[in-house]
């Protein structure tokens, strides 16, 4: 395994109590819990899984990961893993599956979805607040596949200027298409475009032991990988505890992926998010019944049914050169 441009370190991050009464209690923290840095180490104990190292990614080139749909290139060793969580936030999913996964000092991914942030941003900021990478997932979990490039442009903008508004910061410049229907192109942006080697099927069961043998099995066959799971779901939100600790019985470790950059929003779409915000439609998203909120809603026999589809390798001169423009290293 060549040595890569990546950080190894503990994660940081303890939870502070008070600002979780606090929220938990319906109040915003303060300005001060919410952007000062999060005071301590958070100390894996002997039965947590920890962070075990991360990795920074250099967006510049638009790399592609997760070999189900992108088989070309891989930053994880055997026994690593990469926790993502899309479709979010959700508010009776997302704060377990964050307790979870501060119960083992580990940092994930979320790739939200521009709606669901706008309508519950005190959920997208404390996914944040707690250090995990917050990448986007369009604006309204839109096909985009089959959308026009009109329609395309739309919604990626759309869902990174909401995000940014939602969370009053920047979001990471990563990116997962909805269904990892993947536009081929359609995407301008310096982004990365990060899919799956592993899912949890966790919209395919309410249940949590489902979710986890799932998992389990995904990542015997395939050693490593990126998992992808939805706090949107109710198998993952009761199920990643018990999922954790397996994964820290069987020798697994943990790997937090992380930007080098940030990513910057498009004037028209963030006036466009301004004038959403507080209107009716949202409204109602915040205030329909949970299922309703989930915003995910791939029917399970159509999501099982359609295949994903294999990219072919992008042409380029050495991968070697695609490595070091990507993590900075050889
Ligand atoms: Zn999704």
């Amino acid at each position: 395994m060549k040595s890569v441009g990546v950080t190894a370190r503990w994660a940081l991050g303890a939870l502070v109590m008070g600002g979780l009464a606090a929220w938990l209690a319906g109040t915003e923290p303060s300005a001060a819990q919410q952007s000062g840095p999060l005071p301590g180490k958070c100390q894996p104990g002997p039965n947590a899984l920890g962070t075990s190292r991360v990795v920074e990614i250099d967006t510049t080139a638009g790399p592609r990961f997760g070999r189900q749909q992108y088989p070309d290139h891989d930053f994880l060793q055997d026994g690593e893993v990469v926790l993502t969580f899309d479709d979010g936030p959700h508010p009776a999913y997302t704060l377990p599956i964050l307790e979870a996964l501060d119960e083992h000092c580990i940092k994930a991914t979320f790739f939200m979805v521009g709606r669901q942030a706008l309508a519950f941003p005190k959920y997208a900021r404390e996914v944040g607040r707690r250090g995990h990478t917050i990448g986007t997932h369009t604006w309204s979990h839109a096909n985009l596949g089959r959308s026009s490039p009109e329609k395309v442009r739309s919604e990626i903008e759309l869902g990174i200027s909401a995000v940014q508004f939602a969370l009053n910061g920047t979001t990471a410049p990563f990116f997962r298409f909805p269904y990892l229907s993947d536009s081929r192109g359609a995407q301008e942006r310096e982004t990365a475009n990060i899919s799956i080697d592993v899912d949890s099927h966790d919209y395919r069961t309410r249940s949590p032991s489902r979710m986890m043998s799932n998992v389990l099995s995904g990542l015997q066959a395939k050693k490593k990988g990126i998992v992808l799971f939805h706090d949107i779901q109710p198998s993952t939100a009761q199920g990643l505890r018990q999922l954790l600790a397996e994964l820290k019985a069987r020798g697994y470790r943990i790997v937090h992926i992380r930007p080098k950059q940030t990513q910057s929003t498009v004037a028209e779409f963030d006036q466009r998010i301004e004038r959403a915000h507080g209107s009716p439609k949202l409204d109602a998203v915040a205030a329909g019944p949970v299922e309703r909120r989930a915003v995910t809603a791939p029917s399970w026999e159509t999501q099982a049914a359609r295949p994903v589809p294999v990219a072919q390798p992008r042409p380029r001169a050495r991968s070697d050169d695609w490595w070091r423009s990507v993590f900075g290293t050889n």
